[in-house]
């Protein structure tokens, strides 16, 4: 299966893509996962990213294809994978069609996460990951089972995103709906666009998208 989740930031991305990782079992690839350790590590890749990711606008085209070009021909990719965060851009979504191409792949579903602005900024504000292992929590509404302690490894040290803050989100979501929209009637037209109601609770959108992938797996 190979999946693509469009939507703006704080839609819930990262947190379907990481039950769908491990439902799946295929590999979850999120290009601001990848610019984030770049960034970390210091390298020539983070050096060029690290402003733009603060600034809220758009690492350029060829260095986020070259991340997933190089990526999906990792042999975890094999089985499929979920794009998170990728593509984009039209430029990106045209890149990744040539790659896909090249290699007989075809993308199954893009799959939009369907939420109001205000509503992101909500999420976005109360967003945490675990330092460790990037499971993605929320103040009110992913809360660990555990008060402290991460559900999936066990760890007890959390980061917040550092472009996590309200000036930096209104300038994403301008840039996604500048520059990331027109994907959903470019999706449209190649007939693999599916829409889910993201500002219902994360099980139900969960339970939305699980119904979109059993139709295919029905076929198959
Ligand atoms: P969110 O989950 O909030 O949508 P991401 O973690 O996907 O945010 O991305 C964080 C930042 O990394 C973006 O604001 C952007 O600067 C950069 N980035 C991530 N993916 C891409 C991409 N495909 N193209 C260009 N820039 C990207
Ligand atoms: P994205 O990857 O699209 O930027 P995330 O998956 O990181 O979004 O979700 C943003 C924040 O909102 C996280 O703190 C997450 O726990 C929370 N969240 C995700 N989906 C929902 C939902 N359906 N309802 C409420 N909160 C959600
Ligand atoms: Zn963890």
């Amino acid at each position: 299966m190979k999946l693509i989740l469009l939507g703006p930031p704080g839609a819930g991305k990262g947190t379907q893509a990481q039950y769908l990782q491990n439902k799946l079992s295929i590999a979850k690839l999120s290009t601001g996962d990848m610019l984030r350790a770049a960034v970390a590590s210091g390298s020539e890749l983070g050096n060029k990213a690290k402003d733009i990711m603060a600034s809220g606008g758009l690492v350029p085209d060829d260095l986020v294809v070259d991340l997933i070009r190089n990526r999906i021909k990792q042999p975890d990719c094999a089985n499929g994978f979920i794009l998170d965060g990728f593509p984009r851009t039209l430029g990106q979504a045209e890149a990744l069609d040539k790659m896909l191409k090249d290699q007989a792949m075809e993308i199954d579903f893009v799959i939009e996460l369907k939420v109001d602005d205000a509503e992101l900024t909500q999420r976005i504000s109360g967003r945490y990951s675990c330092e460790k292992c990037g499971s993605g929590y929320h103040d009110n509404f992913k809360q660990p089972k555990a008060e402290g302690v991460c559900d999936e490894c066990g760890s007890e040290k959390f980061t917040r995103r550092a472009d996590d803050k309200a000036e930096t989100v209104a300038e994403r979501l301008k840039t996604y709906h500048k520059q990331t929209a027109p994907l959903l009637p470019y999706y449209k037209g190649h007939g693999v666009l599916v829409s889910v109601d993201g500002m219902a609770e994360i099980a139900e959108v969960t339970r939305q998208i699980d119904d979109i992938i059993k139709t295919k797996e029905k076929i198959i």
